[in-house]
């Protein structure tokens, strides 16, 4: 068990410490000094001993997969640089043949997840949707389907006139095991209006969210940070996704997203920057105390700071992907995608257990 000793030059942390010290939920007002606060080690020690409490040296990752059907979407969220309209240059949307050949040239056997998600192609029909997880969940029968966001499941329940149950009912007759949890971005009207008006309702993807648990997945929650959000915002966001681990417990882990700057209606001036980065995943940690993991995506951030944010309330590396396109063509500059070895070397180099996960963190290896 790690002993917390804090002794901040910022008195304003030590009402927020003593709370951590004593295992008490932090309020929205606890999250904004903790935000307001030039005290990044501080900040990232009480991160790391709620971490350490839950998840001691212990770093997960997994090898998955990323699928993107499509890029035709009906909606045009301004930090987007993936969708295109049908018939604009670059658009595509795979046929179940090439879904197949795309995997097939990309697999190999270690690979237990497939990430699926994608545009919101209104001129497929559900079905369409529906048979790219039947196809690849009946070729590859012990890969698990991460398929559809929560804005995806509303976009399917609006395209085929039938609820969030049905669709997900279907989904889960097709072959679906978990939800990824993207489509969130910033769960406040406020930030949904301008950013992505015609996207799901904070309302919506924290329904659709409620009804998988409810049919018995487990699910991923994210937050895209970085924009025209307020910290206040931010916290509320992580408010709304604590509220709802209280009701379902179905979230496995927590995913802070720096936003990518490429598109111009995004309205982002510059890249994140690294404290606002390290910042964001510990108080991350510090704020949703019901949710086993929170995870640092090195697509975003890079492996440098992935790996010094785990020693700041980050328990999980993502995985090896093979091919990351959504946040590339929004400007990210990392690499598409890392191996095991690198992944390994990665968590290790922190000084940390590194364990390779199924979707449902069971431990399949220790490296
Ligand atoms: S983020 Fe998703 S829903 Fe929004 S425009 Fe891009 S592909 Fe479409």
């Amino acid at each position: 068990m790690s002993i917390l000793t804090i002794n901040s030059r910022d008195k304003s942390l030590q009402a927020v410490a003593d709370k951590v010290k004593n295992g008490e939920r932090l309020s929205i007002q606890d999250g904004l000094a903790l935000y307001e606060s030039n005290d990044l080690l501080t900040i990232g020690q009480l991160a790391d001993y709620v971490n350490q409490q839950k998840n001691g040296d212990n770093v997960y990752f997994i090898q998955n997969m990323y699928i993107n059907p499509t890029n035709v979407c009906e909606a045009s969220c301004k930090f987007c640089g993936f969708r295109r309209d049908l018939g604009e240059e670059g658009a595509y949307t795979m046929s179940m043949d090439e879904l197949l050949h795309y995997v097939e040239t990309r697999f190999h056997p270690g690979v237990r997840e497939f990430h699926i998600v994608g545009g919101h192609n209104q001129h497929m029909a559900f079905d369409y949707y529906l048979d790219t997880v039947r196809t690849l969940k009946r070729a590859y029968p012990d890969v698990a389907i991460k398929a559809y966001t929560g804005a995806e499941i509303e976009f399917f329940s609006r395209i085929a006139g039938i609820s969030f149950r049905d669709v997900l009912e279907e989904l889960i007759k097709a072959g679906l095991d978990t939800m990824p949890g993207g489509g969130a971005e910033i769960l406040t009207e406020r930030y949904r209006e301008k950013m992505s008006p015609e996207k799901a309702s904070t309302d919506d993807w924290l329904r659709a969210h409620r009804t998988a648990h409810e049919l018995g997945l487990k699910t991923h929650a994210t937050m895209l940070y970085g924009s025209i959000e307020t910290l206040e915002e931010r916290l509320i966001h992580m408010e709304r996704v604590r509220q709802l681990q209280d009701e379902t417990g179905g979230f496995l882990v927590f995913i802070p997203l720096a936003v990518q700057p490429k598109k111009v209606t995004a309205g982002v001036k510059r890249r994140t920057s690294a404290i606002d980065d390290l910042k964001t995943m510990a108080i991350s940690r510090l704020m949703l105390d019901n949710f086993p993991h929170v995870k640092a995506y090195f697509i975003n951030i890079g492996t440098q700071l992935t790996q010094v944010s785990l020693t700041m309330g980050t328990s999980d590396v993502h995985g090896t992907l093979i091919e990351e396109r959504i946040s590339h063509a929004a400007g990210a500059l990392t690499q598409q995608a890392l191996t095991v070895d690198e992944l390994v070397w990665l968590i290790k180099g922190a000084g940390k257990k590194a364990l390779e996960r199924d979707t449902f963190y069971n431990i399949i290896k220790e490296h």
